[in-house]
């Protein structure tokens, strides 16, 4: 018999607690640069449209995100102390309506390899294993979705250059790489994005094995290939269309209005899934009623909109 695991700490247990007490979650008005360069668009297009469950956090994880945080206030001081002028951090970067957003580390000016040319500064911690490829392959090829964030940054920001800065967490050691604006890159991905927002149907899947990366760590695992139900939200309505000016903004085609952030986390009675997100097969549609009649991958027949107004 394999010998049985130690319990764990009370101390270390009630410290997890407390960071789990503490933690919020929160849907994301829209795509994060830090995800957008992601390779399953169905991916970006199911947390665009909040299909599975918000993400609950271990105590543990929250504290490395913590620490994560913790070393960019050190980089930062380690870049003042060698003279480097930081400044514009947590500066907003909106993209394509602004449904592709999220915020730099910051910028800098002052750097030994070229100190008169303006840099976006992203900054980054790794583990060991991965810290080795970082060094070994760079930014571009070894963490593409870091790679992707710096190019929109800059875009965002119309700069030439990125700093990517990277601890590792095991002995301390330091990477930089001047990573150079690729526009072609940058525009191709932008226009990606753009068609992932804008089309009201799951793009199709990566892979359809889900039992080897990338589908084997998504989030969306159960949704994509599990027949999980979606979220009722109005982001996964029908009716729901993401704007394409202004700051995120979404609209109702159903009520003929735009909707609030905290609108679209509760729905309404008038909602109805889009018919792709449902675990089964469309066979009728009453627009009368404003139902679609569907059968389930159990064989029962699930009527859509009946009894919710
Ligand atoms: S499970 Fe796989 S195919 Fe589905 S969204 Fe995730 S990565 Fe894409
Ligand atoms: S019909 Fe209701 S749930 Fe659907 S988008 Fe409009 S307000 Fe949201």
């Amino acid at each position: 018999m394999a010998p049985l695991p130690k319990p764990q700490a009370s101390t270390v247990r009630a410290i997890y607690a407390a960071y789990e007490a503490a933690a919020e979650s929160w849907d994301s008005l829209g795509i994060s640069v830090g995800e957008a360069n992601a390779e399953c668009d169905r991916q970006l297009w199911y947390s665009f449209r909040w299909a599975s469950p918000l993400e609950k956090h271990h105590g543990r994880q929250l504290r490395l995100f913590e620490t994560g945080n913790i070393e960019e206030d050190r980089l930062v001081d380690d870049l003042r102390r060698i003279g480097v002028d930081v400044y514009g951090q947590q500066d907003r970067i909106r993209l394509v309506g602004s449904h592709v957003r999220g915020k730099c580390d910051g910028k800098v000016t002052g750097l030994p390899e070229a100190p008169k040319t303006e840099h976006l500064l992203e900054f980054k911690s790794s583990n060991e294993k991965g810290m080795k490829e970082i060094i070994k392959h760079g930014c571009q090829k070894a963490k593409p979705l870091h790679f992707g964030q710096c190019q929109l940054g800059m875009h965002a920001f119309g700069l030439s250059r990125c700093l990517y800065l990277v601890s590792c967490k095991n002995d301390d050691t330091l990477y930089a790489e001047r990573i150079t604006y690729d526009a072609e890159f940058t525009l191709r991905l932008l226009a990606r994005l753009d068609r992932i927002i804008n089309t009201p149907e799951p793009p199709s899947r990566v892979s359809d094995n889900p039992d080897i990366p990338p589908c084997l760590f998504c989030k969306h695992r159960s949704a994509c290939h599990d027949g999980a139900w979606p979220r009722v939200t109005c982001r996964s309505c029908i009716h729901s269309t993401p704007e394409t000016c202004g700051d995120a903004h979404w609209s109702c085609a159903r009520w003929a209005k735009p909707l609030s952030f905290d609108e679209q986390k509760v729905a309404c009675e008038a909602h109805l899934f889009i018919p792709s997100l449902v675990p089964g097969e469309q066979v009728d549609v009453n627009e009368e009623s404003e139902t679609i009649t569907y059968r389930l991958r159990n064989g029962e027949t699930w009527v859509d909109g009946e009894g919710k107004s």
